[in-house]
């Protein structure tokens, strides 16, 4: 990426430059538009049982003609919005998705394991938490802090090792 060396938050700022966030916020709309963009669609999935109880809470699978996010069903709404947000996040930074294949039109058989660097888990979640703080303003008055309050905490938060919302100082 030309872009590689500036801070992740200028990257961050530079991809939601390109993107036309809708108020009030809406999840079908920007994976609509996201799909439009790739000309590819994208479609949303509980995550299978066993990947859940594997720990795993969000995965960005592609087939070859869809991606698909699979996200933890059984969590609060806004848990399960930022879960999508953040594999959308790998999907705008243009990670590599995990490999799945499509068997008959069912929910692919996923061929992996995730394997992102922490770099790349850093630039999923602050691209998550940063289109939830530029569309907070009418989408979810109650859950928005300031935007500068919100954007330090999220900016000292990410100055340590930063993993699935642990910090683990690594
Ligand atoms: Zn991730």
């Amino acid at each position: 990426m030309p872009y590689r060396n500036l801070s992740l938050r200028r990257r961050c700022e530079m991809i939601l430059g390109h993107m036309d966030l809708t108020h009030p916020f809406s999840l079908d709309t920007l994976c609509a538009r996201i799909a439009d963009r790739r000309g590819r669609p994208i479609r949303l999935h509980p995550l299978p049982r066993e990947a859940a109880e594997s720990g795993v809470c969000g995965l960005w699978v592609g087939t070859d003609t869809v991606d698909y996010v699979f996200y933890e069903a059984h969590t609060t709404p806004l848990h399960r919005e930022h879960i999508i947000l953040h594999e959308l996040g790998h999907i705008l930074f243009g990670h590599h998705s995990l490999e799945g294949e499509e068997i008959d039109g069912q929910t692919p058989v996923v061929l992996g394991r995730t394997n992102y660097t922490t770099r790349q888990e850093q630039e999923a979640e602050m691209l998550a938490s940063m289109i939830r703080i530029h569309t907070s303003g009418t989408g979810h008055p109650r859950t928005a802090p300031g935007p500068r309050g919100a954007l330090a905490r999220l900016e000292s938060a990410m100055g340590m090792g930063y993993e699935r919302g642990r910090h683990d100082g690594g």
